[in-house]
């Protein structure tokens, strides 16, 4: 069965672009007759406080969105992360590594990308020993090795997304030295436990991606298939962050209805010509993927006054 999900991290109030990503992750899964999950990403728990989960509950239910079950939180599923962690540790993909901040910043090769630093691998041939030596001073993070390889996939709105994980990526951690689990293992297990055939989210996670079908294929994992979304801009073009007032949700709930807010997306990202209040069901019959631009959406001006 069709399922799809909206997955936000609450390290802040909602914005406009977390309720567009949601909106299309919905109207996609529903009009395919599919079934609709949130998953709050709350792992790291000191920066995604209880309150700001339910204040984003709220939010979403005040647009109208519906969700399928119960809210499933990252922060109640340590013991499954730790299991899978396990599972790929007995496969000897993975390695302890002990470097802190500071070493590896002369270790880092070449910046490839904005958020992409490749790994030297210093720590991956640590004998038994020198493991056990290091670990009297420090719990080391967890690194998954990855192969000499490209990962492929076609993206619904990117076209083909293609990386070789060893060149352009390096060994990832999958779990930090502090205990936290990762962010890019807890996505693919949670998104394999609750069935998930579709991932619609930002385009600013494309880049995670080939790491995550690669953990799906170390653990037997079906593949979604991905939309990854253009960020909203505001109308002069930049990009909307939750400091903005102009997105923030506290400030426009004041002013507009939540059909409004509604309406003035779908508009923005192609699904109507004009800017008409639109309920999520309203949206439905006109979704489709070949409407919806993949490489920016533009709110118009919008009056706080
Ligand atoms: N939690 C992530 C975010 O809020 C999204 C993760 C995902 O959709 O896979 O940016």
């Amino acid at each position: 069965m069709v399922t799809g999900r909206f997955a936000p991290t609450p390290s802040g109030r909602l914005h406009l672009g977390n309720i567009l990503c949601c909106m299309l992750a919905y109207l996609s899964a529903r009009s395919q007759g599919g079934r609709f999950l949130l998953r709050i990403e709350d792992l790291d728990v000191p920066r995604c406080p209880r309150r700001l989960s339910l204040q984003c509950i709220e939010d979403l239910r005040w647009f109208g969105f519906r969700w399928d079950g119960p809210v499933l939180w990252q922060s109640e599923r340590t013991e499954v992360y730790k299991s899978v962690l396990d599972d790929l540790e007995n496969q000897g993909l993975t390695y302890p590594c002990f470097c802190t901040r500071a070493d590896l910043h002369p270790e880092l090769a070449p910046n490839l990308g904005d958020t992409q630093v490749i790994y030297s691998r210093k720590c991956a041939t640590l004998s038994p020993s020198e493991i056990l030596e290091k670990s009297k001073t420090r719990s080391p993070a967890i690194r998954l090795r990855v192969p000499n390889q490209e990962i492929r996939f076609m993206d619904i709105l990117q076209g083909e997304v293609c990386e070789n994980l060893e060149r352009e990526c390096g060994d990832f951690v999958i779990r930090r030295s502090d205990g936290l689990f990762g962010y890019q293992l807890a996505v693919v297990v949670d998104d394999a436990v609750s069935g998930m055939t579709e991932v619609v989210r930002g385009r600013d996670i494309l880049t995670s991606t080939p790491r995550q079908i690669f953990l799906q294929r170390c653990l037997g994992y079906p593949q979604p298939r991905y939309a990854h979304i253009p960020l909203l801009t505001d109308a002069a073009g930049r990009r909307l962050s939750k400091r903005q007032r102009d997105a923030d949700l506290s400030a426009l709930a004041r002013v507009y209805r939540p059909d409004q807010l509604l309406g003035l997306l779908a508009q923005a990202a192609g699904l109507q010509d004009e800017p008409r209040p639109a309920t999520l069901e309203d949206l439905l019959p006109g979704f489709d993927w070949k409407k919806i631009p993949a490489s920016e959406i533009r709110l118009p001006e919008l009056d706080l006054s």
